[in-house]
């Protein structure tokens, strides 16, 4: 085996080979949101000279040459959504690949003035990419299905669906529902190719948990509501965070309130209207 085979997550800076169709270069920008780093994804069905890369990652100009190397004749850039983990070095990038950027939000994209739209099929790298907007972690968040070259299928989410642990809503609670349904569908025997976290074989038992998950939360916070005898119109998100959370690490307690605003937001949404 040459010193350059790396088998497992995380390899931060060196190219590691997922399926036949799908190799990752991780970024070295570690955190609580961003888990190991970012994940940029290089596609391209075997023998193909030219690539699609999805998420180019942060403003790191180590990490984007390591892409730009590896990477080869860009066809094509997506932009899963629009934080800056995955967009802050797009201007570098494009510098780099000069291929069109597309992302769901006409800002992000560059040389090109088509946003990608849920839907839309593409063939590029020897593939066919399938958009599916799925909202919820942001409005914008895209995942891609990706067919074709050699080996199973595989779905690029973003950060829908993490390696691990689950994701941040800056979106709503329902918006973000309906994109795990959608998901699941299309989930089954799917390699899953998220934004952070491991990879997984099957992307299908990944999102049947993050959809339990999300209703263990509602299910925790009609709880919260309950016991402090409140409605989901009149509570405070922190206040339910110090209930729900208590077991959570407090770093990540400003990003759970999010989620809890847009827990309560669904549960007003849900709630049948009295008189
Ligand atoms: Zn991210």
């Amino acid at each position: 085996m040459s010193d350059d085979a790396v088998a497992e997550h995380p390899a931060p800076g060196r190219l590691r080979q997922v399926t036949p169709n799908a190799a990752v270069m991780l970024c070295d920008n570690p955190g609580v949101m961003t888990l190991d780093g970012t994940n940029t994804w290089i596609l391209r069905a075997p023998g193909r000279e030219e690539s699609v890369v999805i998420d180019p990652g942060p403003d790191d100009k180590k990490h984007l040459r390591r892409v730009a190397d590896a990477a080869g004749v860009v066809a094509l850039t997506v932009v899963t959504h629009r934080h800056r983990d995955h967009t802050g070095g797009l201007k570098k990038w494009e510098a780099l690949s000069r291929s069109p950027i597309r992302a769901f939000m006409p800002e992000y994209c560059i040389n090109t003035s088509t946003p990608l739209r849920g839907g839309e099929t593409i063939s590029a790298a020897g593939l066919r990419l399938e958009i599916l907007h799925t909202p919820g972690h942001t409005a914008d968040s895209l995942s891609i299905l990706v067919d074709g070259g050699a080996g199973p299928g595989a779905l690029v989410t973003g950060d829908t669906l993490l390696g691990r642990g689950t994701t941040v809503l800056d979106g709503t609670l329902a918006d973000y529902l309906a994109s795990l349904q959608l998901l699941a569908r299309h989930a089954s025997g799917r390699a899953l190719l998220p934004g952070h976290g491991p990879d997984h074989a099957d992307a299908g038992p990944v999102v049947a948990g993050y959809i339990a998950h999300r209703h263990e939360r509602l299910d925790q916070v009609r709880a919260a509501l309950d016991e402090l005898g409140l409605t989901a119109g009149q509570a405070k998100p922190m206040k339910i965070v110090r209930h729900v959370y208590r077991d959570v690490d407090k770093r990540v307690w400003p990003a759970a309130r999010k989620s809890v605003r847009a827990q309560l937001d669904y549960l007003v949404a849900a709630a049948p209207a009295s008189d």
